[in-house]
């Protein structure tokens, strides 16, 4: 990591869990032991933030998965930041591919989502990544930078903001990208924020990576130099394992 900022990880927690298994995983994250200079962030789904909040050890902050692009109405459905804010939620994950491509949310909403977010004082975990055939087709720098200028139309203060660089083809499927392949992105959003926005938002933003990040592959990754942190799937689902995570720069 650049020595910029803490490291941080965060524990994307997706569409699953219950009460009983949720409960287990937080005290399993309860009674670890995570070092100082790591911030921590686990992202459960909606319903169960609630639990979360009231059970977990304030060592590790809470994300929301999503939300809505605005202030709350007749969105059925749909969860505003002002209420996550309003139940101590400090961070919300946007633009994860799931929602761009599974869900359909387009790069315009997603910086509308975020500004909103950020305006009522939630942290963002900001997602960019591209689909294997846009790798395969040179387009990965062109991908992610149009993902980030979309964000970049909206945001004014980047200081609540954490870049996560999540390669589609990387994402739950175990194919992790090499530390290189990694780094090579980073360094490439660290240039972009340095000529669109500023130098010194290039320099304070932490660029973590996710997409198959493990206890056996984080230690690796986390020594390249424009790597700042995880966001982990699978993995997080896991209290031990994504403890190993939360603890790769020691
Ligand atoms: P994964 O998911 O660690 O299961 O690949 C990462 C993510 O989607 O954030």
């Amino acid at each position: 990591m650049t020595g910029s900022g803490r490291f941080f990880v965060g524990g994307n927690w997706k569409c699953n869990g219950s009460t009983a298994s949720i409960k287990q995983l937080v005290n399993e994250l309860n009674s670890a032991s995570i070092e100082n200079d790591v911030d921590v962030v686990v992202a459960p789904p909606f319903l169960y933030i609630g639990q979360v909040i009231g059970s977990l050890t304030d060592r590790i902050e809470v994300s929301a998965q999503n939300c809505w692009v605005g202030k709350g109405g007749a969105f059925t459905g749909e969860i505003s930041a002002d209420q996550l804010v309003d139940v101590g939620v400090k961070w919300v994950i946007q633009g994860h591919s799931e929602r761009r491509h599974v869900i359909g949310e387009s790069n315009a909403t997603i910086g509308k989502k975020s500004a909103y977010a950020l305006s009522k004082g939630l942290g963002v975990i900001a997602c960019v990544g591209e689909k294997l055939e846009e790798r395969e087709a040179s387009r990965t720098t062109a991908v992610v930078f149009e993902q980030l200028q979309a964000y970049a139309d909206e945001i004014s203060d980047w200081s609540k903001v954490v870049i996560a660089y999540e390669p589609v083809w990387a994402i739950g499927t175990g194919k992790v990208a090499t530390p290189e392949q990694a780094q090579e992105v980073h360094a490439a959003i660290r240039s972009w924020l340095s000529e669109k926005i500023s130098l010194e938002v290039a320099l304070a933003t932490r660029i973590i990576y996710g997409g198959s990040v493990n206890r056996s592959n984080c230690a690796e990754l986390a020594k390249k130099e424009d790597i700042d942190g995880f966001l982990v799937g699978g993995a997080s689902l896991k209290g031990p394992e994504f403890v190993s995570i939360c603890n790769a720069v020691t």
